[in-house]
């Protein structure tokens, strides 16, 4: 036994080890998110901010999140955060010109039954699997772990678009 030669594992490349081990399911999962993120039904039936709205600069009220999502214009480079499982994401859309004000707007994921949703449950169940079968993780930090990996992945596809000061996910719920 060579003791002296048992290094320490670093987060970082654990981190590395799990992006290439689950590179096409990561990147499957992010493109069917970016794709719900997308969907007009998708966004109102996940609303979590109550409607109406005021533009605090410029007072308008936008009665519902219908009359906001079309009646605001869309950032370019886009800033809606792509869904992951459970978590809070955001819309930022900008009142119209002349006052131009960025309003923002909260949803929650949860359960999806479409065949989109199935689906990226079925990743993210066949990731935790995989983790857990080829990486020293604890089963109890693997969700997180994954959840993890999952923000930087959306973070490594918007690399060539400006920096947005954003939160890009909430927390994920403990358990
Ligand atoms: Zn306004």
């Amino acid at each position: 036994m060579n003791r002296a030669r048992q290094g320490k594992v670093q987060y970082v490349d654990l981190e590395e080890m799990a992006m290439s081990l689950l590179a096409d399911e990561l990147m499957e999962f992010v493109a069917i998110s970016t794709s719900m993120a997308k969907s007009f039904g998708f966004l109102q039936s996940r609303l979590k901010s109550e409607f109406p709205k005021d533009c605090r600069k410029c007072g308008k009220t936008y009665k519902t999140f219908e009359e906001f999502y079309f009646g605001t214009d869309e950032i370019v480079h886009g800033t809606v955060n792509y869904p992951t499982l459970g978590a809070e994401f955001y819309l930022h859309r900008n009142c119209k010109s002349p006052c131009e004000s960025t309003l923002v707007v909260v949803f929650t994921d949860r359960r999806d039954d479409s065949p989109p949703g199935c689906k990226r449950r079925d990743i993210f169940e066949s990731c935790l699997d995989k983790l857990q079968e080829k990486m020293p993780i604890q089963p109890t930090a693997a969700r997180e772990f994954l959840l993890g990996l999952l923000i930087k992945k959306i973070h490594l596809l918007q690399k060539e678009k400006p920096k947005e000061s954003v939160t890009l996910l909430a927390k994920p719920k403990p358990g």
